[in-house]
């Protein structure tokens, strides 16, 4: 099977956040908005989210698997679990590895709290591009700038806000994107498409003001950008968007976008952000193995001609199909019916049925390529961390060294 889209439009990302902040909640809402039970329903019959919510319950599916596939705008959106307990394990250092980008998920009442500095140290230790949402916009006390300035400060990164909420509190019920000047509301509740129109003209000054720091903020990373804004030129949305492209896959810059995912308000824009901001496979640094004969180093290109390397970065035991193992590819293909290597364990064994998983269902595959990610069946010898590969050109990818431990001496 070929590709359902170039790999320039793939994205395997991570929800990541502290407990609590809702990384679950906006997990969810993604899933249903790139879902197709969203487009049948809300074009057909008006299908809510409580009864999608109440259905998916039922069926017990996959909102807790390791890896769902989405799609969204002609992209493949696949979102990995990140474990709740951000620590330096092994667990966590694996699913880091595997993502290309992070949402990071914040609680706008809370700001920065102690876990999300450890998230944050986490993603930069192990290179993870970020976008970040300021959830919960509908509590009391809420503050998306003082969330923004939390995270300046806290965590000593770039932010870069990229709305200006609409309302406040229980009356949050939109924002103005400050890229494109006009308001995006989302009205009620049900999940459906925003309604785009002019920026009030009470937040008028306000978002020309923002706008030209954001402007600026994006022009000083880009070479060519601020030669066009010192000249006073004007520099187009695209212009803006690639160059912050850029700045956040050079970990630079990270925008921030606010919503409510519990009231279903601001999903779509941080969607249309992953696209935008977060990179494709083919926009990272080649991933980096062992080979086991003389401990040299192995690059292994995002290539599906290029000699197989895939990590397993998780066994879950599904109910319905037994035991799966999920992997990410980092060169060559996984084929069905294949024998592959598992250089760890230093065992062949044949790949079995292969499957994505969507949301709302699972898709047989009979291949899986360099880039994505895929889940199979049938392995018995392999486990978190083995890498598969070919028996001729052995490598391992994964050599977890954990960091020292902290002593504290009373
Ligand atoms: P996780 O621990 O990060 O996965 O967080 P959950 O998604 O389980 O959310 C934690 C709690 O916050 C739950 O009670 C949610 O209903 C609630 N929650 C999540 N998003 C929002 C939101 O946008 N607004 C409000 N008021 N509550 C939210």
């Amino acid at each position: 099977m070929a590709r359902n889209f170039p790999l320039e439009r793939y994205r395997n990302i991570g929800i990541i956040a502290h407990i609590d902040a809702g990384k679950t909640t906006t997990t969810e809402r993604i899933l249903f908005y790139t879902g197709k039970t969203y487009r049948i329903g809300s074009v057909d019959d008006g299908t809510t989210v409580t009864d999608w919510m109440a259905q998916e319950r039922e069926r017990g599916i996959t909102i807790v698997s390791a890896a769902v596939s989405a799609e969204w705008k002609g992209y493949q959106i696949n979102v990995i679990d990140t474990p709740g307990h951000i620590d330096f394990t092994a667990e966590v250092q694996r699913s880091l590895r595997v993502l290309d980008g992070g949402v990071v998920v914040f609680d706008a009442v809370q700001g920065v709290e102690p876990q999300s500095e450890t998230v944050w140290r986490q993603a930069d230790r192990y290179g993870v591009p970020r976008i970040c949402f300021v959830n919960k916009m509908d509590r009391v006390g809420a503050s998306y700038d003082r969330t923004i300035e939390s995270i300046r400060h806290r965590l000593g990164a770039n932010p870069l806000p990229m709305q200006i909420p609409i309302g406040s509190e229980a009356g949050f019920r939109g924002a103005v994107d400050l890229l494109t000047m006009q308001a995006i509301y989302w009205e009620d509740e049900q999940g459906r498409e925003p309604r785009f129109a002019e920026i009030p003209d009470e937040l008028r000054e306000e978002a020309e003001t923002r706008r030209g720091e954001l402007v600026e903020k994006i022009a000083e990373n880009d070479d060519d950008l601020i030669v066009k804004y010192l000249e006073g030129e004007t520099i187009t949305v695209d212009e803006l968007k690639a160059a912050l492209r850029k700045a956040v896959i050079a970990y630079k810059a990270s925008p921030v976008f606010c919503g409510s995912s519990l009231r279903n308000k601001g999903v779509q824009p941080v969607l249309d952000a992953v696209i935008d901001y977060l990179p494709s496979p083919v926009d990272i640094p080649p991933a980096r193995g062992i080979r086991p004969s003389d401990d040299s180093e192995v690059e292994c290109p995002t290539d599906d001609d290029a000699p197989l390397a895939a990590l397993v970065f998780k066994i879950v035991t599904d109910p319905y199909v037994g035991r799966l193992a999920y992997f990410r590819v980092y060169s060559g293909k996984v084929v069905q019916g294949e024998m592959v290597y598992n250089s760890v364990k230093g065992r062949r064994e044949r790949i079995g049925r292969l499957l994505r998983m969507y949301a709302d269902r699972r898709e047989d595959v009979t291949e899986v390529l360099a880039g994505d990610i895929g889940a199979v069946l049938g392995l018995k010898e392999s486990f978190t961390g083995d890498t598969l590969c070919l028996e001729k050109s052995p490598v391992v990818l994964e050599n977890i060294t954990f960091p020292e431990p902290v002593i504290s001496v009373a």
